[in-house]
């Protein structure tokens, strides 16, 4: 599914080029579930914005689905970033003046899917999260975890295959925090391949594979044979 081949990143600023990843190789296969870990600035978000097609790498391959990513034009990238991945992030990243529906609708929008069927869809990824009885509350209206999971609906509602959260857990109380694993662990048994960015081992224990990057380096990419399940 994904395969990263001597991955390089660097950052220009000003006259001078930073290196933030030095040679990254990985291979994660389809219905994983990974959790990448880190220190702050050991390039973990940087790392989720090139799988993520929101970036691309200074040199080296990213196959995607078999596709050289490091190839495409920008259109083609966003082409296959919507197609193939679902984003979540830490601080929900959801529009304040759409209601919870509307918000998940908003990559449907993007594609061009007309608007029974994006109604529909919308619908179907709340029910998945356990909001259909909040629809129409504003992200203001609702708590942190419920945030999450509008935020945890629109990933899924172009049903992508492939979760991308970066710190998913990281603005919740640790009770909500673990709702949210447990959604996660589901939706890792219903066949979607789960990377999880993190910097708490609490939450990486409930991932199957644990890689850890340290100064832009895989410092290590163990199984994780004692992981917990909720
Ligand atoms: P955190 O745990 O704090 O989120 P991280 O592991 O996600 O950290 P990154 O955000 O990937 O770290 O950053 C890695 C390094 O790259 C840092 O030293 C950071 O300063 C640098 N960096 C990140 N984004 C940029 C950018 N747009 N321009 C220049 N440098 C950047
Ligand atoms: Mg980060």
């Amino acid at each position: 599914l994904i395969e990263i081949k001597e991955l390089k990143k660097s950052y220009s600023l000003g006259e001078s080029e930073i290196p933030v990843i030095h040679g990254i190789n990985l291979h994660i296969e389809k219905n994983e579930y990974v959790a990448i870990m880190g220190p702050s600035g050991s390039g973990k978000s940087t790392l989720m914005n090139i799988l993520g097609c929101l970036d691309t790498a200074s040199s080296g391959h990213y196959y995607l689905n078999n596709i050289d990513v490091s190839t495409l034009d920008d259109d083609a990238l966003s082409l296959t970033r919507n197609r193939e991945i679902g984003f979540i992030f830490q601080n929900f990243n959801l529009l304040p003046r759409l209601n919870a529906v509307q918000n998940v609708e908003l990559p449907l929008v993007y594609a061009g899917i007309a608007s029974n069927e994006r109604r529909e869809k919308a619908l179907k990824a709340l029910e998945r999260v356990g909001l259909s009885d909040r629809l129409h509350h504003k992200p203001s209206e609702l708590s942190g975890g419920q945030r999450q999971r509008v935020a945890i609906a629109r990933a899924l509602v172009t049903n992508p295959g492939i979760l991308l959260a970066d710190e998913p857990t990281g603005a919740l109380d640790s009770k909500t925090g673990v709702e949210i694993m447990r959604l996660f662990e589901e939706l890792h048994k219903e066949g979607n391949t789960i990377i999880l960015i993190t910097h708490e081992q609490e939450i990486a224990d409930y991932a199957h594979r644990n890689i850890y990057l340290k100064d832009g380096m895989i410092h290590s990419d163990k199984p994780n044979h004692q992981r917990k399940t909720l």
